[in-house]
């Protein structure tokens, strides 16, 4: 397997950065999709690669603020659906890669594959090019909920998939799974997790369904003629996921993310819940180098046409205060099973946040929606299904200078699908 790495070139105290591509295009959009993404052929898919080897050329000698040069350690390929690129510009995007930006030895490779690419010869390629993650967004394995969800993979070609990528001899393989569709019940649930488990992938994402006013089934919502899943039975398909998925050996360890063991965990994703900085690159991507966080273009003829004029493509961009990193930190630590740390919020922040809400503690402890032990502070089961709302009643209230605002931006529920 090719190694990507600069190391040569690698100062031992550089902060150790994600790096994510956003490849947009899909063969079809999903109806509940709300991603940047649009339906593109081959020219146009190899012009993007040619735009984004200018922007890879764009953060030559890149240093973060606060931080001077910056070492990646994971790779990230999202999108829309990598798998769509010729392994040809794959090799281009990695080649530009390592020709520009300072990698670790062993950087992380994972990409994101729809399982109607998923063959021999593309595994084999992806192998060969250093892809270390395959991450399966296979959805469902009920024919029905497929057409629902508008995918374009039989329930076979998603079993067939992961075998194939299973065998292929990747360091991990993880399947994207969504529950929460409308009229889905316990028993089409139990049936999807229970396939996917069978097939033995490494890692399993069950991502909730979201209708986004801008998408069809957002349209159809507003029309009446789609219903969202009431939130009672939402909650109730929740927490069977993480029943069943911990009993076959998958325990949580975030809301959404199940690994059959650690070293499965997704290094890349990990970086967003722990305010490690990332560099996203390609339209809608997000950036963050601890401070500031800043965002791509995301209509792809925009962000091309910045990139050709020699700019980095951002649209826009926030500083986050003090109180935004520390209400961030705090939501986004307690949709992991790790919890929050206090010890080292209070030495981030200056601010003991269990003296200053020790009867919203009390009260979350004894109903059962969070535990206060070994000076962690951590979600029960209960609590990761109302993880969002947790954070909330949270007082920061003499910490930092400037008011809390929202971050709504700044907290994606689907951050480690980038945005
Ligand atoms: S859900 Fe995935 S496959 Fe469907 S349009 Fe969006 S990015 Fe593409």
């Amino acid at each position: 397997m090719p190694s990507l790495s600069t190391e040569a070139n690698r100062q031992s105290d550089v902060p150790l950065a994600g790096l994510y591509i956003h490849v947009p295009f899909c063969s079809a959009i999903c109806p509940y999709c709300d991603f940047a993404v649009l339906v593109g052929g081959h020219e146009q898919r190899r012009h993007f690669v040619d735009s984004l080897l200018l922007e890879i050329a764009l953060y030559a000698d890149l240093e973060l603020s606060g931080l001077g040069p910056v070492c990646f350690d994971t790779i990230y390929l999202g999108g829309g659906t990598p798998s769509m690129l010729t392994p040809d510009d794959l090799g281009r995007i990695f080649d530009a890669l390592r020709r520009t930006v300072d990698l670790t030895a062993d950087a992380k490779i994972s990409l994101e594959a729809n399982p109607e690419d998923v063959t021999s010869a593309s595994l084999q390629a992806w192998r060969r090019l250093g892809v270390a993650t395959l991450s399966l967004g296979v959805q469902s394995f009920d024919g029905d909920e497929l057409r629902v969800l508008g995918r374009r993979h039989s329930p076979e070609d998603a079993i067939r998939s992961i075998k194939q990528a299973v065998a292929a001899g990747f360091d991990s393989v993880s399947v994207d799974l969504i529950f929460g569709l409308p009229d889905q019940d316990t028993s089409t649930l139990r049936r999807n997790l229970e396939q996917a488990v069978a097939l033995a992938p490494d890692h399993i994402s069950s991502y909730e369904l979201e209708i986004h006013p801008r998408t069809t089934f957002g349209k159809q919502h507003a029309r009446g003629e789609l219903h969202e899943l009431p939130e009672g039975q939402q909650a109730e398909l929740f927490l069977l996921t993480h029943r069943v998925l911990a009993e076959a050996g998958y325990p949580a360890y975030e809301v959404s993310n199940f690994a059959r063991h650690p070293r499965y965990r997704s290094q890349h994703n990990q970086k967003y819940w722990r305010h490690v900085p990332y560099v996203g690159l390609g339209p809608s991507a997000h950036s963050f180098d601890g401070q500031q966080r800043w965002w791509n273009e995301r209509h792809l003829a925009k962000w091309q046409r910045q990139i050709e004029a020699g700019h980095r493509p951002v649209a826009g961009r926030e500083r986050l205060s003090t109180q935004d990193l520390a209400l961030e930190t705090l939501m986004l630590s307690l949709r992991t099973v790790a919890g929050l740390d206090l010890s080292s919020f209070e030495a981030r922040f200056d601010f003991d946040l269990v003296a200053h809400n020790r009867a919203l503690v009390e009260q979350l402890d004894r109903e059962g929606l969070l535990r206060l032990h070994d000076n962690l502070l951590a979600p029960t089961l209960e609590g990761f299904a109302v993880a969002d709302g947790l954070a909330a009643g949270f007082s920061l209230q003499g910490l930092g200078r400037q008011a809390v605002r929202s971050t709504s931006r700044s907290i994606d529920k689907r951050l480690d699908r980038q945005v």
